[in-house]
C-alpha cells in the first residue's frame, strides 16, 4: 500500500477534479441511476458489459433450447466452474477452489455444516462475532440444531469494545479460551463500520488452535484483492451483487481449499456430482473433485450471466488497480468528514488497510439525513443506530461525487432539513 493513498490533498472541487483525470474511467460503462449513487455495497448498478452477457444469454436460450447446455459458448453445463476460474484470481485462489453457486446464505448452511460433520475436526464449536452481518449466525445457528447441538452454547460470540470493530487479538483470546470450537467464520469486512480484518492472521490462529478458518466476504470480492489459497483459508462464501454489480438476486461464490476437497457437501446435490459421470444418474452421490462439490442443483444460469460481464470488465483493469482507487476515494471521503462536516464522525478504521470499500459516517440523526439525501438525488444507506453508509465505487464513482455527497450531508445539517422527515419505521433501505 502506498504511503499517501491521497498525495498533495487539498479539500477542494478542484482537487477532486484533478484526481478524477488520472486511471482508468469506467462510469460510460455503467447505468448509473441517480446523481451520486453511493450503495454499490448494497447493490451496485447494471453495466454494459453485464447486459451484454445475459443478453447473450437469452439470445442462447432463443436459439439452442436444450441444446445451450453443451452447445452454448461457454456450454452452461461448466458455467459455474467457468465463472470460478475467472474468480479464482479475484480471491487468490486456484482455479478449481472456486466455483458459483446457490446464494451466499445458503452456502454458509452447507459450507458450516460440511465442516461440522468433519470427524477430523474436533471442536464442536463456531466462533462469530457479534457486529456479524445476521444471517450468518441464523444460517449457523440451524446447522447447529440440526445436529442437536445447543446454539447458545456452541455458537461462540467475539464482542466489539466499541460497537464498531472487532479486535483481531479478541478473536485470538476467544480461540486461547475455549479449546472446543472447530470453526472459525468470519466477515472479511464488517457490514456497518467497514473495517477490513486481517484474513491471514485469523487464518492462523484459527489452525494453531486446531480448528478451521472460513469466511463471508461479501462486502469485499471484487473491492479489495484476497489471497485465500496463500492464507490456507480454509472455505469462504460470498455475494456478487454488491461490489461486483452482477445484479439483484445474482447467484454467490464460494471457495474451497484443495486440502478439503472429497469431503461430503451436508447439503448435496446431483449438480455437485463428479461431472463426467454426473448424467450416468447414480443412486449413490460422488462429489465432484472440487470446491463445485458444493454446488446443489441446477446453475441458474440466468442469474450468473451478468457476473460473466462483471468479470471481463474487472480483468480489464484488475482488482490491485480496483482497491487502490477504493482506498484514494474512501480517503478523500474521511478526510473531507474530518473537514467539512463537525457534527459527524467517521466509524471506520483510519488505517487503509484496515478498512473495505465504504464508509460509516455517524450523526445522531443518521436516518433522516439519509432521507433527506435520498429527495436531493443521492443514495446512500442506513445502518441502525447512527450510521450513513456512504460507498464511492471504484468502478463507476469519482472525487467529484464524493465531494458532492460531503457538501449535501453539509447543506442538509446546516438547514435542518432533515428535521421534516420522520423517524425510522422499517423496510429495506
Ligand atoms: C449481503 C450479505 C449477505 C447476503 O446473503 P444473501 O444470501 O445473498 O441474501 C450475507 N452475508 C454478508 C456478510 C453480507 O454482507
Amino acid at each position: 500500500m502506498d504511503s499517501d493513498p491521497l498525495p498533495g490533498f487539498e479539500p477542494t472541487l478542484a482537487y477532486a477534479r484533478a484526481r478524477d483525470e488520472e486511471g482508468f474511467d469506467l462510469r460510460d460503462r455503467f447505468s448509473v441511476p441517480d446523481e451520486e449513487y453511493m450503495d454499490g455495497n448494497s447493490l451496485g448498478p447494471l453495466s454494459v458489459d453485464a447486459e451484454r452477457t445475459l443478453d447473450r444469454v437469452i439470445e442462447e436460450w432463443r436459439e439452442l433450447g436444450i441444446r445451450g447446455w453443451t452447445d452454448a459458448d461457454p456450454p452452461w453445463f461448466g458455467y459455474a466452474e467457468y465463472l470460478g476460474e475467472q474468480l479464482a484470481p479475484v480471491v487468490g485462489a486456484r482455479e478449481d477452489e472456486v466455483v458459483v453457486a446457490n446464494s451466499t446464505t445458503v452456502n454458509v448452511h452447507t459450507l458450516v455444516g460440511t465442516f461440522l460433520d468433519a470427524a477430523d475436526v474436533e471442536g464442536r464449536k463456531v466462533l462469530v462475532n457479534e457486529l456479524d452481518f445476521p444471517t450468518d449466525h441464523y444460517a449457523i445457528r440451524a446447522q447447529l440444531r440440526a445436529r442437536g447441538l445447543d446454539p447458545d452454547e456452541h455458537l461462540v460470540v467475539v464482542e466489539s469494545r466499541d460497537g464498531r470493530i472487532i479486535e483481531e487479538a479478541d478473536v485470538e483470546a476467544s480461540l486461547a479460551d475455549d479449546p472446543d470450537i472447530g470453526i472459525v467464520f468470519m466477515p472479511s469486512v464488517l457490514y456497518r463500520s467497514g473495517q477490513l480484518l486481517d484474513v491471514g492472521r485469523l487464518t492462523r490462529a484459527a489452525h494453531d488452535h486446531g480448528a478451521l478458518a472460513g469466511f463471508d466476504l461479501a462486502h469485499s470480492v471484487g473491492a479489495v484483492p484476497h489471497e485465500l489459497a496463500d492464507h490456507r483459508v480454509d472455505f469462504a462464501v460470498w455475494c456478487h451483487y454488491k461490489h461486483l454489480n452482477a445484479g439483484p438476486g445474482a447467484i454467490a461464490g464460494l471457495y474451497v481449499n484443495r486440502e478439503q476437497f472429497g469431503r461430503t457437501p451436508a447439503l448435496a446435490g446431483w449438480w455437485g456430482h463428479e461431472k463426467a459421470t454426473q448424467f450416468d444418474m447414480n443412486p449413490t452421490f460422488t462429489p465432484a473433485d472440487s470446491a463445485g462439490a458444493w454446488q446443489i442443483g441446477t446453475v441458474p444460469v440466468l442469474a450468473a450471466a451478468p457476473l460473466e460481464g462483471s468479470l471481463d470488465l474487472l480483468a480489464e483493469v484488475g482488482v490491485e488497480a480496483i482497491r487502490k482507487r477504493s482506498v484514494a476515494l474512501t480517503e478523500f471521503l474521511i478526510r473531507l468528514v474530518d473537514e467539512r462536516l463537525p457534527d459527524c464522525s467517521v466509524g471506520t478504521p483510519r488505517e487503509p488497510d484496515r478498512r473495505g470499500a465504504h464508509v460509516a459516517v455517524e450523526h445522531p440523526d443518521a436516518y433522516r439525513v439519509c432521507e433527506a439525501l435520498r429527495d436531493r438525488g443521492t443514495v446512500v444507506d442506513f445502518r441502525p443506530p447512527n450510521v450513513v453508509r456512504v460507498c464511492p465505487s471504484p468502478y463507476y464513482g469519482s472525487f467529484e461525487e464524493v465531494w458532492r455527497v460531503v457538501e449535501k450531508i453539509r447543506e442538509v445539517l446546516d438547514s435542518g432539513a432533515h428535521e421534516a422527515y420522520d423517524p425510522p419505521s422499517g423496510g429495506v433501505t
